[in-house]
């Protein structure tokens, strides 16, 4: 593995934690997961809550901070968005895009998902691209037609340098926050798909590079066999990442060596 597939262990908040509750969450995670530098660790609070984990984080340099989303325009009349550049200010040197909520209860479409991919790197934030299959698609035997349709429309128009430096989650939607995880083999299956369609994209060492996160109803219980798969880079956490001493078990699962 090299050194950029360090794995990565990342919490998405939802919407759950403001501000107060952020500090506190902080609080109680610091003395339980010390610093390691063979992993990253990145934390996607409510846009309000960014600023207090930037200052929470300031003692922690490897606790990185994201952004759930992001609009694709700069600034301007677009009221209730927020725009990368703004996000960067304010500590996050990461976005979601395409989140499985964004799409299916906000009705983002992969075009939607493409110009917030380009508008994260204009602002220097790192895009995290959501992607993955509905219960009903796995079903019909569609898992690779969706996932694919959902990264070639995402990665379209974008520089290969730019692809090199995604990063990916593959989170079946049948799996978030139903408590029922894929297997290692599903999401090794899925990871070999997407990583094989990157490189036809980017190049095979661009390939090589970007890390491909699971996520869906990860927990401690669950997390070191995920990470243990096959093309798994790291683990995208929602539910499991707002308890401090959970998301702990998980940030310091056993990880496969990196270099
Ligand atoms: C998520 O929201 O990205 C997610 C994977 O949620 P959960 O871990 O709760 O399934």
């Amino acid at each position: 593995m090299t050194p950029l597939r360090r794995p990565v262990i990342a919490g998405n908040w939802k919407m759950n934690k403001g501000p107060a509750a952020t500090r506190e969450f902080f609080r109680q995670f610091k003395p339980r997961c010390p610093a390691r530098t063979d992993r990253t660790l990145a934390f996607f609070p409510p846009a309000v809550s960014l600023m207090a984990a930037a200052e929470m984080a300031r003692d922690r340099p490897d606790l990185l901070l994201g952004v759930q989303n992001i609009y694709w325009k700069p600034e301007g009349a677009f009221t209730g968005e927020l725009s990368g550049a703004m996000a960067r200010e304010a500590g996050a040197r990461f976005t979601l895009v395409g989140h499985s909520e964004r799409r299916h209860v906000f009705g983002e479409s992969d075009d939607d998902v493409r110009r917030k991919v380009a508008a994260a790197f204009e602002a220097d934030l790192v895009p995290v691209l959501c992607l993955g299959e509905k219960l009903e698609e796995r079903k019909a035997g569609q898992v690779e037609a969706v996932i694919l349709r959902q990264l070639d429309a995402a990665v379209s128009g974008l520089p290969e340098a730019h692809i090199a430096g995604l990063l990916i989650a593959y989170e079946p939607v049948w799996a978030i926050g139903t408590g029922v995880n894929a297997t290692p083999a599903d999401a090794a299956a899925a990871h070999a798909v997407l990583r094989r369609r990157l490189a036809e994209h980017a190049g095979e060492d661009a390939a090589r590079s970007i890390p491909i996160l699971y996520g869906g109803s990860v927990k401690p219980e669950n997390a070191t066999e995920l990470l243990a798969a096959a093309d798994v880079d790291g683990l995208l956490v929602g539910g499991a990442s707002l308890d401090p001493g959970g998301f702990a078990r998980i940030a310091l699962s056993e990880v496969r060596a990196s270099g």
